[in-house]
């Protein structure tokens, strides 16, 4: 691990600071930082506040992290809990016999009184009460009438302030609209109340000249439905389309507006948004703007390098508020689960260190980047002090924020000595709000908060002032955060990670894959045609395979096998069996693992032959590869792991299991997963012996051919792999009633599926077959998703729509069926449709594009016959028209169909298309049991915050993959094994540790070793 020191991060930044300078700011650190703190102690919080009690139930957590993790969940579905029985059950499912035993005497009381007698009802309303109480601590309002009072309110203690709409994560265009719309009534009416307020220079006077009254923060993220990184372009033209009148206005009206800064996925999108506008024309001599620069960022640094070189071009300055940032978690386990490098400082003295490097640069830049310090770190802040001072920047220039409900007493202290303070106030809904109190209560409890070491650890001021080091006892002090493998070593594979879109690197190289194939395609669409022992075999039998985003842009002319082409390749595949298993475990491992190399080396190009072959968006096809070159070294992984014989020993006995070939294995593979599926089961045939024919999907021949090449390429001898592409019904019966053919993996539909078991099994009973053929089919699914009263919406709604509609919903594991409680019914799915409505249909090619086409036109067909039938029978809720690109390529709108008939086409047939139907369940036993009712059980998922319901659903829901507060497609090989049983398949799971046995038999030699009494010693091994 490299270590990072202080020095090391001061020195990204470029600082006229001396080492003499720096130590004379340190000595004016300390001594305002002391009398900061002094003052602050003194006004501490005491028993009778709410922030007391705030910062108390946050200390009582931190010591256990069980019951901080039923507190926060608890408090994070409280608003949803207005029923009282729903109440109740919360209660008693959250704070158990177990857990109320842990728990402070003072809120033990008051939990028994809520679980027992006939004041239940009573104390459990008390303690909701209590819960939304401590919420709306942080808020500053339900709406602006509110907010503009208590706004007031800060200015009569001379605090400046920033409002801040709280609002549901935006899914829709409408909900976006809203916001913008809340956002222009507040600058239309609060610069009115606010030229009545009386003037208060400490406030008001800047730097050249009044300040504006009003300040509003806003998140871009909400002013677009499709708001996305990988689409930089479209994105931005649309969150501009709003923010534009919401700037002229606030320019028209005298008022700031704030940027604020959310995931670093969106990072780099939100600052060229912000850089963008500012830079307009119109708003290019503009001073009241901003934005958020987040230091708990390793890019934090060289972000302000690049603003500060923008806002000199820029000529006016804007203002830059330095925060260490609210999402660290999230960052961390986001990344790490990702594979992606962790953005964020690790060790928080790094952040610390950061914050101070950007304060300096700030401020020794103050004309262009006007400083706010956003912080509740007396140290943090003190050193910013220090360091203006040093520079002899004028106070009026510089502003330190804080946030509402949170630090009072340092408010006091900030402002007592003379520094413009101004105050961050959400304001909104409590439900909506919850995100944000848990995000405040996290901090407030963690072990690494500045207030919680200050006012309720009451840690030394030397050491809460002291300067950012690494800490001197810690294991891994000034060592740089472990590689985001760290934690996914525990299990032992590392699924390579998806490319990051929101780096402009990424996006790139996938154009210009795109553009460059787009190019060849034009110039000459691609030939494809059987190879059987490595030689290329014509046929008279062409078709052509066009872009389904695109009918004339031809992709490739493909030869069609003959049932001639069929017989041959078995034979061949056949004669090639002895010398491929000579070839051993260990080299077809190896052979995997270059093949997946290969595959790494050519991802982007992999993935475009995806997008024009069968209309796979960007993300989803890049998630293809990455799940082939997954495939590869998981299954090289498992194939060492057998290789070697399984011994019984008992005394005078040796018992040897050994796993050998089935023989040919047919590998018949669909087009959704082009590339991962076919790369999936012919990589498990090949590395554990057999010989393979594969036949992949008409639709999808050339990401076919290209996975045949590679194959060869790492290493597969041509005799062993056959490569025939054409028409199932062509080569199909060929294939499964050859003497010589051993096995057939399949994934595709039912039918299909369930007519390839008969036909093997015929071949298998039929004269002369000689061995029993074996048969591993992956079916459809009609997978269900259920959401229950209490689940967070807001996550509910993207994972129902990525979940149905991500592939146009070509992906078996695809969500059909979205399965609602009563109670929350009609508020989802007006959610739902909104954001149905909202998603962007388009060619595949495009970054933006959420829907693209459907793989062909029978494909469509079939899926609007489904939307005939739902019209039919059920309530069309959303349609969306797909206009002119009906012209270019096979495009249906996603649709959404409520009140629908459980037992009839739409409640029970796979459709494989953007059909969504929703159902009404009565209560969670009913909701089980719809989804239950079908033939299938490949996925379901359920969204609850109920420990009870989510129990319920992980026991009784019939899906081989069951998933629980996440969407339902995107398995991962090794961590999701997927499969389905019942109708959706034989029970094998890809992508799992008991894959590969499928493409084995076991061999048990039995040795007698007792001659005359006399046995050899027993192994040791
Ligand atoms: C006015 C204002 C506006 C804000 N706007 C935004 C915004 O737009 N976007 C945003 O993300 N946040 C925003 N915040 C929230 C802010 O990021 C947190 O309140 C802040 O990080 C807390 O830092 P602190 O200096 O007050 O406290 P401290 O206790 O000194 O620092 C706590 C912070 O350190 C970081 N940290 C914690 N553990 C570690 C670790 N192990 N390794 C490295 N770093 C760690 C985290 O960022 C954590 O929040 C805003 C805050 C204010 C006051």
């Amino acid at each position: 691990m490299a270590a990072t020191s202080g020095a090391a991060i001061e020195g990204v930044l470029p600082s006229r600071l001396s080492p003499a300078d720096r130590e004379q700011i340190e000595r004016r650190v300390q001594q305002i930082g002391r009398g900061l703190l002094e003052q602050s102690l003194a006004a501490e919080p005491t028993a009778v506040s709410l922030e007391w009690w705030a910062q108390q139930a946050g200390e009582w957590a931190t010591h256990d992290d069980d019951l901080k993790l039923r507190l926060f969940r608890l408090v994070d579905c409280m608003p949803m809990l207005e029923d009282p029985d729903s109440l109740d059950r919360h209660l008693r499912e959250y704070i158990d016999d177990d857990v109320i035993t842990r728990l402070p005497s003072s809120l033990r009381v008051a939990l028994q009184a809520a679980r027992s007698g006939l004041l239940a009802p009573l104390a459990a309303r008390a303690i909701r009460a209590a819960v939304l109480a401590q919420a709306r601590r942080f808020i500053a309002g339900s709406n602006p009438a509110e907010a503009a009072r208590a706004a007031l309110a800060q200015r009569r203690r001379h605090r400046g302030f920033t409002l801040d709409l709280l609002g549901e994560a935006v899914t829709s265009e409408s909900e976006a609209d809203a916001y913008a719309d809340a956002y222009t009534r507040l600058l239309t009416e609060l610069p009115r109340l606010a030229a009545a307020w009386p003037a208060d220079p400490l406030v008001d006077d800047g730097p050249d000249g009044p300040m504006p009254r009003v300040n509003v923060s806003l998140k871009l993220s909400a002013l677009d439905s499709q708001f996305d990184a990988i689409d930089p372009l479209g994105t931005s033209h649309r969150v501009l389309a709003r923010l534009r009148p919401l700037c002229r206005l606030a320019r028209a009206h005298d008022a700031h507006v704030h940027i604020d800064m959310e995931s670093h996925a969106t990072k780099d999108l939100t600052l060229a948004i912000f850089r963008q506008i500012a830079m307009e024309d119109e708003f290019r001599d503009w001073p009241h703007c901003g934005v958020v620069v987040q230091c708990y960022l390793r890019e934090s640094l060289r972000d302000l390098e690049s603003l500060a070189a923008w806002a000199r071009d820029r000529g006016t300055p804007v203002w830059i508020r330095l925060v260490k940032g609210a999402y660290w978690d999230f960052e961390t386990v986001h990344a790490e689960a990702a594979g992606w490098p962790v953005p964020v400082w690790q060790q928080k003295w790094q952040t610390d260190a950061c914050y101070e490097a950007a304060t300096t640069f700030v401020m020794e830049h103050a004309t262009t980047l006007r400083p706010a310090l956003g912080s509740h770190n007396l140290r943090s802040l003190a050193h910013g002090m220090a360091v203006a001072e040093h520079l002899g920047i004028d106070r009026r220039g510089i502003e330190m924020q804080m946030l509402h409900g949170m630090g009072d007493a340092e408010k006091e202290a900030v402002t007592a000595a003379g520094w413009r303070l101004r105050i961050y106030m959400p304001y909104g809904e409590l439900v909506p709000g919850m995100a944000y109190l848990v995000r405040r209560l996290l901090e407030n409890s963690s072990n690494d908060s500045f207030l919680r070491a200050g006012f309720v650890k009451h840690v030394a001021p030397a050491t809460l002032l002291a300067a950012p080091a690494p800490v001197a006892n810690a294991d891994n002090a000034g060592a740089d955060p472990p590689s985001a493998a760290g934690p996914l070593a525990a299990i032992g594979f590392h699924n390579e990670p998806l490319a990051d879109f929101s780096i402009e690197a990424s996006r790139r190289s996938m154009e210009e894959a795109v553009a460059r194939l787009a190019t060849g395609l034009a110039a000459r669409p691609v030939a494809v045609a059987s190879v059987i022992d490595g030689h290329r075999v014509e046929s008279g039998d062409v078709f052509p395979r066009h872009d389904p985003s695109d009918h004339d842009r031809l992709i490739a002319n493909v030869a069609a096998a003959t049932p001639a082409d069929a017989d041959r390749a078995v034979t061949v595949a056949r004669q090639a069996l002895p010398f491929w298993n000579q070839v051993g475990w260990e080299r077809r491992a190896g052979i995997l693992e270059k093949a997946a190399d290969i595959m790494r080396r050519r991802r982007f190009e992999l993935a475009a032959i995806e997008v024009f072959e069968v209309g796979k968006p960007w993300r989803e096809a890049d998630a293809d590869v990455a799940e082939a070159i997954d495939f590869c070294c998981y299954y090289a992984r498992e194939a060492r792991r057998l290789a070697a014989p399984a011994r019984v020993d008992v005394p005078g006995e040796e018992n040897t299991t050994e796993w050998l070939p089935r023989g040919v294995a047919v590998v018949i593979a669909p087009w959704n997963f082009p590339l991962a599926i076919l790369t999936g089961m012919t990589t498990a045939a090949l590395v554990t012996g057999n010989t393979v024919v594969m036949k992949p999907a008409e639709q999808s021949s050339l990401i076919a051919l290209r996975l045949y090449e590679l194959l060869l390429e790492a290493g597969v001898p041509p005799a062993a792999l056959a490569f025939l592409p054409g028409r199932g019904e062509e080569v199909g019966p060929t294939l499964l009633s050859h003497p010589d053919t051993a096995m057939v993996a399949f994934t595709g539909s039912r039918a299909v599926g369930l007519a390839i078991h008969a036909q093997a099994a015929a071949a298998s009973v039929a004269a002369g077959s000689g061995q029993v053929k074996r048969v591993i089919a992956e079916m459809g699914g009609k997978n269900a998703i259920i959401v229950d009263d209490d689940a967070d919406l807001d996550e509910a709604v993207v994972a129902v729509v990525q979940s149905a509609f991500g592939f146009q919903g070509q992906k078996c594991s695809a969500c059909s069926r979205v399965i609602v409680l009563d109670r929350v019914h009609d508020s989802f799915v007006r959610r739902l449709s909104e954001a149905v409505k909202s998603l962007r249909v388009g060619p595949a090619a495009e970054p933006g594009t959420r829907v693209g086409p459907l793989v062909d036109a029978e494909a469509r067909d079939r899926v609007q016959s489904f939307i005939e039938v739902g019209r039919r029978t059920a309530r069309e809720v959303v349609a969306v028209d797909v206009g002119t690109l009906a012209g270019r390529g096979w495009f249906v709108g996603p649709h959404l169909f409520a009140d629908v008939d459980p037992a009839g086409p739409l409640g029970q047939e796979e459709i494989f298309g953007p059909v969504l139907a929703v159902f009404r369940a009565r209560d969670f036993t009913r909701a089980i049991k719809l989804a239950n009712g079908t033939p299938y059980a490949l996925t379901a998922g359920v969204f609850s915050r109920s420990p009870s319901h989510l129990h319920e659903a992980a026991a009784s829901l019939q899906a081989g993959n069951v998933y629980i507060n996440r969407g339902i497609t995107g398995a991962l090989v090794r961590r999701q094994p997927f499969g389905g049983y019942r109708m959706s398949g034989s029970g094998s799971k890809a992508g799992g540790p008991e894959y590969l046995q499928q493409f084995l038999v076991a061999r048990t030699v039995t040795e007698n070793t007792l001659r005359r009494g006399f046995a050899p010693p027993r192994r040791t091994t």
